[in-house]
């Protein structure tokens, strides 16, 4: 691999959002380590993309495991020189109402949304400052943007990211270092499949573009905030959510 191929380390990539992603971030010649919990889906992914003439690598790791994943982080510094963009993905739900919401639930998902964002970041912001550049994209929800009831857990998680965000923007503005949320709306993916389809139709109908997301939506927007082009926006949270919430 050439040593000026930017290094990018995606989580979630397994599946949906997080591997349209990185076939997006990989088809435009970045090397990609995919992270998520285990290694033989990931494996499936990294051979897709270099079927496609891609670069990727793989990490098996639990981000809800801290320091498992600054580990991580800290080793793929350590064996490509450097890290230029980091996207984190990776999320779960565990939807309840507030009065039937447990702390296990509430725990799980602040730990896996939330607090695995930040220490990627903290892990992975050194090597950034080090080459002078570093592209970091949260990807929130719309959720965390306008509240949705059951999701208390999720919605104050990916609120907490902009807020995350909103601060390394200005940690880390001076260093080269931009970071910004993906807020996206409803995409199809495992997340959501298991919604009643009239509860999809009914969504989709409410959307101005008359259609339910898919990953590469997301993942065009990534493509934009990640790239080299996007040194002049940071702090920002850009909602990619066919025009619902406008916020
Ligand atoms: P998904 O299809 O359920 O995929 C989730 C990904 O996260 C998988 O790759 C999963 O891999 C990984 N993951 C989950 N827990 C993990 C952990 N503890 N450690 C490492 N990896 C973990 O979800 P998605 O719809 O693509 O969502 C991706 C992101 O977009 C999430 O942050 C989600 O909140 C956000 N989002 C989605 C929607 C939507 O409508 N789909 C809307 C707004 C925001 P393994 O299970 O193999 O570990």
């Amino acid at each position: 691999m050439s040593s000026d191929r930017r290094v990018a380390i995606v989580t979630g990539a397994s599946r949906g959002i997080g591997r349209a992603i990185s076939a997006r971030l990989a088809r435009e010649g970045r090397h990609v380590v995919l992270v998520s919990r285990s290694a033989g889906p990931l494996e499936e992914v990294r051979a897709g993309i270099a079927d496609g003439g891609g670069s990727a690598s793989v990490l098996a790791i639990d981000v809800g495991d801290g320091a498992a994943l600054a580990r991580g982080i800290e080793g793929v510094a350590a064996e490509f020189g450097r890290i230029d963009i980091l996207v984190n993905n990776a999320g779960i739900t565990r939807d309840n109402l507030i009065l039937r919401m447990s702390d296990e639930e509430w725990d799980e998902v602040i730990r896996v949304d939330l607090t695995s964002a930040f220490v990627a970041i903290r892990a992975a912001s050194r090597p950034m400052m080090k080459g002078r550049f570093g592209r970091i994209v949260n990807i929130a929800s719309t959720s965390g943007v306008v509240g949705n009831a059951g999701q208390a857990n999720y919605a104050s998680a990916k609120a907490g990211l902009i807020g995350l965000t909103k601060t390394v923007a200005r940690e880390l503005g001076s260093k080269g270092i931009t970071a910004n949320v993906v807020a996206p709306g409803f995409v199809e993916t495992d997340m959501t499949a298991k919604l009643p389809p009239d509860l999809r139709d009914q969504y989709a109908a409410q959307v101005p573009v008359r259609r339910l997301g898919q990953a590469e939506d997301i993942a065009a927007a990534v493509s934009y905030v990640s790239s080299d082009d996007a040194g002049y926006l940071t702090g920002q949270v850009i909602c990619v959510d066919g025009g619902l919430t406008m916020a």
